[in-house]
Order: structure tokens, then C-alpha cells, then sequence
């Protein structure tokens, strides 16, 4: 009866859900917020998907590849900070990586229009 229509972490972020996520092969399990997600490509991939690429990192984890993820809303442990890889933002040629990584989309224009000369 009434499935809740989360699917996502930006769907659970928005509810105000956490993520339960056991590793299939260890059984750990680790509790997320879903918004540490947001600057990730997974924000918005359905859990299964997202389980399936989730990694029990070493040393803590066993290095397991796949998780079952559940939505909860009460975390019996503060929840970890996710440690996702961002989003690669590609800098464009003549521009200092660094410095685009670290601009804001009105710096960024700034900075082609420099590089353009
Ligand atoms: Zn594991």
C-alpha cells in the first residue's frame, strides 16, 4: 500500500529522508544525508542504480561493490558526510584549473572572456 514516490537522493533530501545503506557483501552499514549527494551525477539516479555503485570503502569497508540502500527517517547513528566524487567540471583551454573550480558561474564568464583575450 501506498509506496512513497522516493526514489532518489534528491527525492529522500527533499522529504527530509536519510539513507540506510548496507553493503551486500559485509553487511556494514552506513548512514547518509542525501543532499552530501547533490553535486554528484547519483543525486538523481533511483537507489538501486545508486546501490549498485556504491563502494564499502577500505580500510573500514570490505571493498564491496553494491549496497541496498533504504530511506529512514530517524538515523540511529549521526549520519556520515557523503564523500562522493564531484561532478568534473572541464576547464576550458587557457584557464588556470584551479581557479575555474573555485569561480562561480560569473567569475567563470570572467575568466573565458580573459582567456580569449
Ligand atoms: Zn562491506
Amino acid at each position: 500500500m501506498s509506496p512513497r514516490p522516493i526514489r532518489t537522493c534528491a527525492d529522500a533530501s527533499s522529504h527530509g529522508f536519510y539513507l540506510e545503506v548496507t553493503c551486500n557483501g559485509c553487511r556494514r552499514i552506513a548512514i547518509f544525508e542525501p543532499g552530501g549527494f547533490a553535486v554528484t551525477r547519483w543525486f538523481k539516479l533511483p537507489i538501486d542504480a545508486l546501490g549498485a555503485r556504491m563502494l564499502c570503502q577500505p580500510p573500514k569497508g570490505c571493498g564491496h561493490r553494491g549496497a541496498t540502500i533504504r530511506f529512514i527517517s530517524y538515523p540511529p547513528t549521526p549520519p556520515a558526510k557523503a564523500m562522493p566524487k564531484p561532478i568534473e567540471t572541464r576547464t576550458p583551454k587557457g584557464i588556470d584549473p584551479e581557479a575555474w573550480a573555485n569561480a562561480s558561474d560569473h567569475e567563470r564568464k570572467r575568466l573565458v572572456r580573459r582567456a580569449r583575450g
